[in-house]
């Protein structure tokens, strides 16, 4: 795990070459289509269209950076579900700090939500 830190990384959607050749016959894929703005009733066999991926530049930007996006919202959702089950869990065995745990989940759970709820316009 001790790569060397690159903030690129060559494309591999368009093997680098900033065109889009995924589609049937050296075509442009639907995806790409979409992303250069064709309309729908085109999209299919255009050709040489910006790579939708990496927006034509033949680097697109690190997985990590992207996966970085997506793990929050989905590390705010698996701590949800994980407190629920510990208030479950203590709510079935009677726990003495039922009520404490409660507290402590609901305020956490009422923090990410009002997080991710405030920050849904932008
Ligand atoms: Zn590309
Ligand atoms: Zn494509």
């Amino acid at each position: 795990m001790k790569e060397i830190v690159v903030n690129l990384h060559e494309c591999k959607h368009c093997n680098s070459s900033g065109t889009c050749k995924n589609g049937n016959d050296g075509s442009s894929c639907l995806a790409c289509a979409k992303k250069n703005d064709i309309s729908f009733w085109r999209q299919k066999n255009q050709f040489g269209l910006l790579c939708g991926s990496c927006g034509g530049i033949g680097n697109a930007e690190p997985l990590t950076e992207r996966m970085h996006n997506r793990t929050a919202p989905m590390l705010a959702i698996y701590l949800i579900i994980s407190l629920l089950s510990i208030i479950l869990w203590a709510a079935l065995n009677e726990s003495q700090f039922f009520s404490e745990l409660l507290v402590f989940s609901s305020t956490i759970i009422g923090s990410i939500v009002g997080y991710y709820f405030s920050n849904k316009g932008n």
